[in-house]
């Protein structure tokens, strides 16, 4: 930690070690006085899931963080295809353009862990530590009771704890998430036998049913990546809130996907027995303040906005909110209510924007499958799921430069 003698001194706690904790962790180990501590509930650092889409926004986001170099593993995607997964009718290809300093990458989720961890720095992860539940002490700070007895305070609590947000849960009792309907089943396995079975498995695809996909990448270092899923109407159909990376068998996986070209069952089926993993997808609505307790509490990442996955680009908005929260108490010189006014009023509007996409998306999707009738066929329900570009600029995600938005917003203060 570098000291300021006119700078106020700040103890920061972070609860959760994933993309958003780590970034938030490294962007603010890099201004003066604050002292960082990061808890992490598991006791070894491991991601779980599979695979990891690093397109434009967040090669910027690491490049400002300082990590894009040392992040080399990945598989470059040039092309990505939707197809029908019941009949291979190819339904649309995306050229990704190539003018990019850094191209869109397919990487393993470990390869992005490993990359921000070699920057976080010495001494300040501390594991095993669950948050079980947190109290207001006024101008005392925070105090964070772990479930090893253990307890700590702090002047700023980081909620950088995911789409299950303890610290969420604790200072917005009211917030709640729901099971979408959608689950997921992502696997990793070697992809040369992949690609020998089919030369189209070689291009990164959607294979869809009506309500079902199966997505096929190479991740990088002769592995592949399936992440398979599901929806079933919620009205019906539940999930346990702690379905999340959880083992499932090949049986089950497979027998979701039986229509599908006997070349995907049999990609499904290569799975080594004991290496799927389930996620059941939650969802919950806009939060209107990122921030609680009189500026003690903030939510960053997956806690903050609860979109499940939405727009494949998570883990790059979450350390995007990490970034802007260092620079925002660097500018106010650690003054937590200045800095934290700043950080939402540039993160919540493009929230924001992000839930009312998806919505206009439900309604555009629900819309198109009206007007086929009262019995579509299944070819035709496939035709309109899938989502094309056409239409809708999507660069206010995917090319979204934070770095420049900041820089945008401090010119107007
Ligand atoms: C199916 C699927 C596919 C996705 N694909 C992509 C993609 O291609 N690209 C992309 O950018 N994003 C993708 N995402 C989104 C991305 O995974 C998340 O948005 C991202 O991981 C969020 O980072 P985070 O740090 O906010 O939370 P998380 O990654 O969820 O990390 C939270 C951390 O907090 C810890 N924690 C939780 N509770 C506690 C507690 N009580 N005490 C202490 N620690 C705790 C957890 O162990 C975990 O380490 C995908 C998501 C899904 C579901």
């Amino acid at each position: 930690m570098t000291i300021e003698t006119s700078v106020q001194f700040l103890r920061v706690a972070i609860v959760g070690g994933g993309p958003g904790g780590l970034a938030t962790a490294i962007a603010l180990s890099k201004i003066p006085n604050v002292e960082v501590k990061i808890y992490e509930q598991v006791s070894i650092l491991r991601e779980v899931g599979a695979g990891i889409s690093i397109g434009q926004n967040t090669w910027n986001v690491l490049e400002l963080l300082g990590v894009a170099d040392t992040l080399t593993s990945g598989h470059v995607i040039d092309v990505h295809m939707n197809l029908n997964g019941k009949t291979g009718e190819e339904l649309h290809r995306q050229v990704k353009p190539g003018d990019f300093k850094r191209p869109q990458i397919r990487t393993q989720r470990t390869k992005l862990q490993s990359a921000l961890l070699e920057h976080v720095p010495a001494g300040i992860i501390e594991l095993s530590k669950k948050l079980v539940r947190m109290e207001d002490k006024g101008r005392e700070g925070v105090e964070l009771h772990f479930k090893d007895g253990t307890v700590s305070t702090a002047d700023l609590v980081v909620g950088a704890d995911g789409i299950r947000s303890v610290v969420r849960d604790t200072a917005w009792p009211d917030y709640e998430i729901k099971f979408t309907g959608t689950t997921v089943w992502r696997a990793l396995l070697p992809w040369d036998d992949v690609v020998k079975r089919d030369p189209r498995f070689a291009t990164t695809a959607w294979w869809h049913g009506p309500t079902t996909h199966v997505w096929l990448s190479a991740v990088g270092e002769g592995l592949g990546e399936i992440a398979a899923r599901n929806w079933q109407d919620p009205a019906t159909h539940s999930a346990n809130k702690v379905s999340w990376g959880v083992p499932v068998s090949n049986a089950y996986v497979e027998s979701q996907f039986e229509e599908y070209l006997p070349q995907i069952r049999d990609v499904l089926s290569w799975v080594k027995e004991g290496d799927w993993r389930e996620f059941a997808a939650f969802a919950g609505p806009e939060l209107a303040q990122l921030t609680a307790w009189d500026d003690k509490v903030v939510l960053v990442g997956d806690a903050s906005h609860a979109l499940s996955g939405a727009f494949g680009s998570g883990a790059g908005f979450a350390m995007e909110d990490g970034w802007v929260l260092a620079q925002a108490l660097r500018y106010y010189r650690n003054d937590v209510h200045r800095a934290l006014s700043l950080f939402g009023r540039i993160r919540l509007p493009y929230y924001a924007r992000m839930y009312a996409h998806l919505a206009d998306q439900a309604t555009h999707r629900t819309e198109r499958l009206r007007a086929l009738g009262d019995t579509p066929s299944y070819d035709d329900r496939v035709r309109v799921k899938i989502i094309t570009d056409g239409g809708s600029d999507m660069s206010w995600i995917y090319k979204n430069d934070i770095g420049r938005v900041w820089e945008e917003t401090i010119s107007t203060l």
